[in-house]
């Protein structure tokens, strides 16, 4: 049987109702004639007050059967609360255990750090901040497919078993279904992968960009929102070895149309994750981040800057700033350049537009200059980089270059170089982390804590 929600109680109840709740108990207070306890059920963050007394069924032996993490449904009347920030509360008439909870359960009421709830992947979900994260990741993923719907994209689904590594430059994980303690040999003592389920060797996915353009020139604007994998050793707080990634591609476009389908596609999660999530937004403000309400107002509503690289470069070396890596034409930006012009220069996001042909992917498309590449990153205060994205080399002789020039076989990209034989367009997409995303708008500091099911070296347990 399905039952309103919490949530919904709250919001649309009214006093004198009798209604049944089903979740999980949080807390339990006890005073001499009464009781309070706190039930959630994962659809708000506060649950909802339950007060329970002699006129509960069996209270004595009920209440004895009702401890944190117990799980309970409750029939009763709702009517006004007098405690603060509730409008409701709920009294129960009967309550019903499904199942009970000792005092072993690890979630008692103190709080946790977030390294030791990640000990209890099973369990730490049903905590405050947790329970708000993935809320708003939710929120995220619904914004995401109403922006892309809105606009007429369609939804593709690209493969998670794949031959190529996109650029080339990908830590991959092998798939194989050989025998690992005897793999069959070629003659030259190396694995044969011939002989492998797909006849060749065969990866996780670490990005759906080129099957994104297949479908691009087909459909014209598609974007994919899936998992990728990098088995990039890197025990960091922003890099996870499974991921989602949200990739729009858009066929006759260029960097410009790019660059606002950007910024538009950041305001529109920004504010609808502002317009659906009050409640655990000002708790992310009050608990992770104080900056968290304001940031996420300033991308809503402030225009993006937009600067070539070679301005940002000229930025940074005149900013007097001591960076730990120092700064000049043709390096690739870390974490703190980008973090300085977002945070100190401009004071809110901006888009850096033009890099250097030689720190960018082959697919990118080239300047006239010959030196830089139709490259855009959209960098964000306290972050950096939130978004990665270009428009597309469609000249076939100059994107044969440029395979050769990144030490790359050009007959593994036949059917890439094809798509620039037959019916060629200019085009542009980008690619955003959406784990990124996620952290980005809950302030969250470790990246670990906004997936519910973390990957990352040697870590998967659950
Ligand atoms: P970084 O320099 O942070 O490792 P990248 O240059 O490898 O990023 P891209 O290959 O451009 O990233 O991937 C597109 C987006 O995917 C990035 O902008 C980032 O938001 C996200 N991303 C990349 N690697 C990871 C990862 N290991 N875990 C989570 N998100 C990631
Ligand atoms: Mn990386």
């Amino acid at each position: 049987m399905t039952m309103p929600t919490i949530k919904t109680l709250l919001a649309s109840g009214h006093p004198g109702d009798t209604v049944t709740i089903q979740g999980w108990v949080r807390t339990k207070r006890e005073q001499k004639t009464f009781s309070f306890i706190n039930i959630n059920d994962g659809s708000t963050l506060g649950g909802i007050q339950v007060v329970a007394d002699e006129q509960t069924a069996d209270y004595e032996a009920v209440l004895k059967r009702i401890n944190t993490g117990a799980s309970v449904a409750v029939t009763g009347v709702l009517a006004e609360s007098p405690a603060k920030g509730q409008r409701l509360e709920l009294k129960a008439q009967t309550l019903e255990v499904f199942g009970e909870a000792d005092d072993t359960y690890p979630l008692q009421k103190k709080r946790h750090s977030f390294e030791f709830l990640r000990t209890l992947g099973h369990l730490r979900s049903r905590t405050n901040t947790l329970g708000a994260v993935f809320r708003v990741r939710n929120a995220c993923a619904q914004a995401i497919h109403q922006f892309f719907h809105e606009r007429g994209f369609l939804w593709i689904h690209t493969p998670i078993l794949t031959s190529s590594d996109c650029e080339g430059a990908g830590e991959l994980f092998t798939v194989t279904s050989l025998d690992l303690n005897h793999p069959p040999q070629t003659a030259e003592h190396t694995v044969d992968f011939s002989q492998d389920f797909f006849g060749k060797p065969a990866y996780l996915t670490v990005s759906g960009q080129l099957e994104a353009e297949i479908m691009a020139m087909a459909f014209t604007n598609v974007y994919t929102f899936g998992p990728t994998f990098r088995a990039e050793n890197s025990n960091t707080s922003r890099h996870l070895a499974e991921f989602w990634m949200v990739e729009p591609e858009m066929a006759f476009c260029n960097l410009g149309g790019n660059m606002d389908l950007a910024e538009a596609f950041l305001k529109y999660v920004f504010r609808y994750v502002l317009d659906h999530c009050e409640e655990d937004m000002a708790f992310f403000n009050q608990r992770i981040d104080d900056t968290v309400l304001a940031t996420a107002d300033a991308i809503a509503n402030s225009e993006f800057a937009r600067i070539t690289y070679t301005e940002a470069v000229t930025q940074l070396q005149k900013s007097g700033q001591s960076f730990e890596f120092p700064v000049e034409w043709g390096i690739d930006l870390q974490s703190e350049h980008e973090r300085y012009l977002a945070e100190e220069v401009f004071k809110r996001p901006l888009i850096v537009t033009d890099y250097p042909a030689a720190i960018k992917a082959f697919y990118m498309r080239l300047n006239d200059d010959g030196k830089t590449v139709a490259a855009m990153d959209v960098l964000a205060p306290k972050v950096g980089e939130i978004i990665g994205g270009s428009q597309r080399e469609e000249r076939l002789d100059i994107l044969e270059r440029r395979i050769d020039a990144a030490g790359l076989p050009r007959d593994a990209y036949w059917w890439y170089l094809d798509l620039r034989r037959y019916g060629t367009v200019p085009h542009a997409g980008f690619g955003l982390g959406f784990e990124r995303l996620v952290q980005f708008i809950t302030g969250m500091g470790n990246i670990r804590d906004v997936i519910p099911f973390p990957r990352t070296p040697e870590n998967i347990e659950f």
